[in-house]
């Protein structure tokens, strides 16, 4: 933002204030390229390391997108939402930090360097990458190596996606990437979840709300009469 524009936001000054601890070295771009290029690794190498793929592989592709579905709902509820031994990083980067800056009404990141706020750690990344491993192990040991990589390749994907949807929808409304129906359905569906009321509870998918549907955790709609 440029510095004589005045900032609205209800969390202006907790946002400018944080800014400010922000190293000056910092590079959005190189933090996105940095997450995003470890996904990308990750998939590339995947698909690189298979030699056959039969209708076994392909049944995991669905398989580990529903798993991983499933892990990023609970994962947000029980490590992003809640202070957890060896996580408390992960719990306070999002719910005293992340989701004070964004509301529901304020989603928008005013300058690129708020990017810092949005995107994942790159240890992140290789700390999903890592929690992967174990399950890809026991799938090659069950069904072969080409089952396992096949599923680092979606682990890969799926963290990519992640990294870049959350992104999308915290970018301003008129930007490009938000120009699709798709697109701002899921960015309404996360906007929802930025509601302190509903935010330990609900819309706890951040890509696609398959596992919000399943359990039955998709916020009400507001009411037209509340404010
Ligand atoms: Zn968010
Ligand atoms: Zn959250």
């Amino acid at each position: 933002m440029h510095p004589d524009h005045h900032d609205d936001r209800p969390a202006a000054a907790f946002i400018a204030e944080e800014l400010a601890k922000i190293p000056a070295r910092y590079s959005p771009i190189a933090h996105l390229s940095a997450t995003v290029g470890i996904c990308l690794a990750v998939l590339l190498l995947s698909v690189s390391m298979i030699d056959a793929f039969g209708w076994r592989e392909a049944a995991v592709i669905p398989a580990a997108f529903l798993l991983a579905n499933l892990v990023e709902w609970i994962a947000h509820r029980e490590l992003l939402h809640k202070e957890r031994f060896g996580f408390r990083v992960l719990y306070q980067q999002h719910t005293p930090r992340h989701h004070v800056m964004y509301r529901e009404e304020s989603m928008a990141v005013a300058s690129r360097r708020e990017w810092y706020f949005v995107l994942m750690p790159a240890k992140g990344v290789f700390g999903i990458a890592l929690a992967g491993a174990p399950v890809a192990l026991a799938l090659g040991w069950l069904m072969g190596a080409d089952a396992a990589w096949t599923f680092m390749g979606v682990v890969g994907f799926y963290a990519g996606s992640y990294e870049v949807m959350h992104l999308i929808y915290h970018l301003p409304h008129g930007h490009a990437a938000r120009g699709t129906e798709i697109i701002r359905k899921l960015s309404r569906h996360h906007a929802r979840h930025h509601d302190p009321r509903v935010m330990m509870t609900k819309n706890l998918n951040v890509t696609f709300p398959i596992f919000d549907w399943i359990f039955g955790t998709i916020a009400p709609k507001h009411h037209s009469t509340e404010p």
